[in-house]
């Protein structure tokens, strides 16, 4: 899949779309999901264009990789999940239902969540 830089999480990256914003630093962005599946949903992007976490590991410089998942587990520390437990997925592609071609971690939490595959 080609990066499409219209998608709507490069528009919020681009400040062209406000975010109800969490977490920023030189990779990653974080933000409330619009349409939260738990009590807390956060996404997390990278600073970068990049569809998924296949392109992105094979694409993008080693300091971006490892400055997102830092990111990633700053977002869960600062959110106070880590006690209490969350749940971190990437979707990709048709199957998996993804929505934005921009890659995003969701971070879920925030009550005792269910199975890790609903369907
Ligand atoms: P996907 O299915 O691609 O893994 O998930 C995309 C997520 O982005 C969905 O959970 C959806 O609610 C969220 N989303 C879509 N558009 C927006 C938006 O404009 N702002 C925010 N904050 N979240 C969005």
């Amino acid at each position: 899949m080609t990066y499409d830089s219209e998608n709507i999480f490069a528009k919020i990256l681009r400040g062209e779309i406000p975010c109800d914003k969490v977490y920023e630093d030189a990779h990653a962005l974080a933000f409330h999901d619009i349409n939260p599946q738990a009590p807390v949903h956060i996404l997390v992007i990278p600073k970068g264009a990049y569809v998924s976490m296949a392109d992105f590991t094979a694409s993008a410089p080693a300091d971006l990789i490892a400055g997102f998942f830092r990111a990633v587990g700053q977002v869960a520390r600062e959110a106070e999940l880590e006690d209490a437990g969350y749940r971190i997925l990437a979707n990709a592609g048709a199957d998996a239902h993804q929505e934005v071609p921009h890659l995003h971690i969701h971070i879920f939490g925030g009550k005792r969540l269910g199975p890790m595959l609903t369907r």
